[in-house]
């Protein structure tokens, strides 16, 4: 009688499954279609075991019991041998392995399910898997090993499979997998162990449970305003398909004026997001493709499968936002770019979706669809991270300096400017590779690789003969608040034996705006040992000012675009008057760059500067031209 609680308990498991998928809505995707299916298998499997407990007794004798046992068990078996083979499907689906199977490899895995089921249907007659004997006692036959075995089968291809998918799974969702798996084997081994205890069923029903709590649960995946995939769930269903190998196409719809909008009507994006667009998209495909990457930007992923047409796709919604919107008795123009992206052609990993998601789109390009050729800035980008990585370990960097020079035009420095000479993509420009090398982490070794270059060519002696009286070196914030920093530098400079005060180190303030404490002590100590600091690109940043006073610099770099603005209107002018003559009540020398005319230098000499920098001298150009120049000059001025 052991069987009934069990089969109850199972049933009340089941229920309670069902109950929360339907309540929570996860009945769109392929795999929540399944999980529900294997639900009900149980469930319907549970309702057979405890007729049968429940009848046994009274079927020895009656015959419409005996009748009602015997149906019920052949229903069992007929659904039971299919919940193995629809554990494999799920995990198929959870995995996106094996979606595109060759249709005879697909038969050879639906052949035991076949047999079984084939040997479930045609029981009664054959009586290959049980039969009841002539007291209506339950026998079984051979039959039943091949059930066993079938399942065994689909049992070890799921778990292979899941072991081959290790990388496309979050942590969660191993960990209920393989829960299922454990707690499975445990409730089959203790119902064979021990005669009396059917926990096979139970077993299941709980490791169910758990898969629901942890695959098919949704919550820290939707975003809560619209119920659409966050930017989490992105990240990890892309993961997934790449690590599978799948195949699909990423449409992004980019709303260009959601900030206009915004001031004019006073809602937030997100909510206009809601109501207008999502209920748009949900029409064109099911919402679990779609997802929220941030407030203008959306994320549909199209597999490349029969009837799914991303580029047809990405037109309509193209065509849809040249048209007004209705919203609240208004029309909207929302103005929207689309982009068409191949996984894995345009987009070869997630950070490089979120690279799409996150950059800038080319600008006029409202109401159109940019594909093909039109992404190959998103190319671009991997491969000039791929040449600064290339660059660090078959050193494709070099320096080149620009000289920079008293307002009496004689000689007082030099900018050491980085290059990248790489043997795929040729000459690179640092606006272009610096950023890469920010994100990759790597630009403090690229500072490094300049130091190194500059110190070499101080320690020639070159600044004594020449009257060079320092070389600048440009240093990332980000590599300046990094622990080991200053360690770091004064090792180069030191074993270069160079004078440290020959060395001024350019920052640029406004990505230092950050942590100001941190960054004023560690220039505080870097000065105390000997170097000097200059602030780059003033004018350029917001919080200039502050910067000024909070850190000790030698000198103030005036940005080209004050200078080339001066020589465009008054208001310019009054911009550089005034911010030279702050900076000189602040008691710090004057560079200012980007000097390229005569008139220029007139103006900046009655301004009362000290130091100019610009193609009026000189281009930044590698280390022979510079050594030539200035070794030259020095003649002339002899
Ligand atoms: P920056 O530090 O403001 O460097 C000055 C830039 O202005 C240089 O561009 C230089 O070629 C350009 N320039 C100088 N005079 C003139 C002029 O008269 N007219 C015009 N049109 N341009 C002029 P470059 O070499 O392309 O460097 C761009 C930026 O890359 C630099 O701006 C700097 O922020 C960064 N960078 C360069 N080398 C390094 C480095 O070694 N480390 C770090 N962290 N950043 C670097
Ligand atoms: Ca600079
Ligand atoms: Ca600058």
């Amino acid at each position: 009688m052991t069987q009934l609680p069990f089969s109850l308990a199972a049933l009340m498991n089941c229920f309670t499954i069902l109950f929360f998928t339907f309540v929570r809505q996860r009945t769109q995707k392929p795999q929540n279609k399944i999980f529900i299916g294997m639900t009900l298998v149980l469930a319907l499997n549970a309702v057979s075991i405890a007729i049968e407990g429940a009848l046994i007794p009274a079927s020895k004798t009656s015959d419409s019991a005996f009748f009602a046992v015997k149906a019920a068990i052949y229903l069992y078996f007929l659904l039971h041998t299919a919940l193995c083979p629809a554990f494999l499907l799920y995990v198929m689906a959870v995995t996106k392995r094996m979606t595109r199977l060759r249709l005879s490899s697909k038969f050879l895995l639906a052949l035991p399910f076949i047999i079984t089921e084939v040997g479930a249907v045609l029981n009664p007659l054959t009586h290959w898997i049980y039969y009841y004997d002539g007291s209506r006692t339950f026998t079984r036959c051979w039959g039943e090993w091949c059930i066993y075995g079938a399942a065994a089968f689909y049992f070890v291809i799921s778990f292979i499979l899941l072991m081959w998918s290790w990388q496309a799974m979050t942590r969660k969702r191993r960990e209920a997998l393989l829960y299922f798996f454990a707690v499975v084997l445990f409730g089959i081994v203790l119902q064979a162990v021990f005669e009396g205890i059917k926990s096979e069923l139970f077993c299941e029903s709980i490791g169910m449970m758990g898969i629901m709590i942890a695959v098919e649960n949704e919550d820290d995946r939707l975003d809560a305003l619209t119920g659409l995939g966050n930017r989490f769930a992105f990240q990890n269903d892309l993961n997934t398909a790449l690590v599978s190998g799948q195949q699909l196409h990423l449409v992004e719809l980019r709303i260009t004026n959601a900030d206009s909008i915004q001031r004019t009507t006073g809602t937030d994006n997100t909510k206009m997001l809601m109501e207008l667009v999502a209920p748009y998209l949900r029409t064109k495909l099911p919402s679990y493709m779609i997802y929220i990457i941030n407030p203008e930007t959306l994320m549909l992923t199209v597999p490349d499968r029969k009837g799914m047409h991303a580029v047809e796709l990405a037109g309509d919604i193209a065509a849809r936002f040249r048209k007004p919107w209705n919203w609240q008795d208004t029309e909207l123009p929302l103005r929207a770019v689309v982009l068409c992206a191949e996984v894995p052609w345009h987009v070869r990993s997630v950070s490089e979706a979120l690279y799409m998601a996150d950059s800038t789109v080319p600008e006029n390009k409202e109401g159109q669809v940019l594909a093909g050729r039109d992404l190959s800035y998103l190319l671009r980008r991997a491969e000039i991270e791929a040449a600064v990585t290339r660059g660090l370990e078959q050193g494709n960097y070099f320096v080149c300096y620009q000289p920079t020079y008293h307002v009496d035009g004689t000689l007082h420095g030099a900018e050491a400017l980085i290059r990248l000479k790489d043997p795929e993509l040729g000459n690179l420009f640092p606006d272009e590779f610096i950023p890469a090398a920010e994100r990759l982490g790597a630009i403090d070794d690229l500072d490094c690789v300049v130091l190194q270059h500059v110190c070499r060519l101080l320690a020639t002696g070159i600044a004594e003969k020449t009257g060079l009286e320092c070389i600048n070196v440009n240093l990332s914030v980000l590599h300046c608040m990094q622990p080991d920093f200053i360690k770091r530098i004064n090792d180069i400079v030191e074993e270069a034996g160079v004078s440290k005060h020959q060395i001024n180190f350019e920052i640029t303030e406004s990505a230092a705006a950050e942590d100001y404490e941190l960054l004023s002590s560690i220039i505080a100590s870097l000065k105390q040992e000997g170097y000097q600091f200059s602030m780059d690109d003033f004018g350029t940043g917001y919080a200039n000012m502050k910067a000024i006073y909070s850190f000790d610099f030698d000198v103030v770099k005036i940005d080209k675009s004050l200078l080339w603005n001066a020589g465009k209107n008054e208001l310019g002018q009054v911009l550089l008057d005034n911010s030279v003559r702050m900076i000189r009540q602040m008691h710090r020398k004057i560079l200012v760059e980007g000097v390229e005319t005569r008139a220029q230098i007139e103006l900046l000499r009655t301004l009362g500067v000290d130091y100019l920098q610009g193609y009026y001298f000189s281009k930044p150009i590698p280390e022979a031209d510079f050594l030539a120049l200035i070794l030259n000059e020095d003649k002339e001025e002899d």
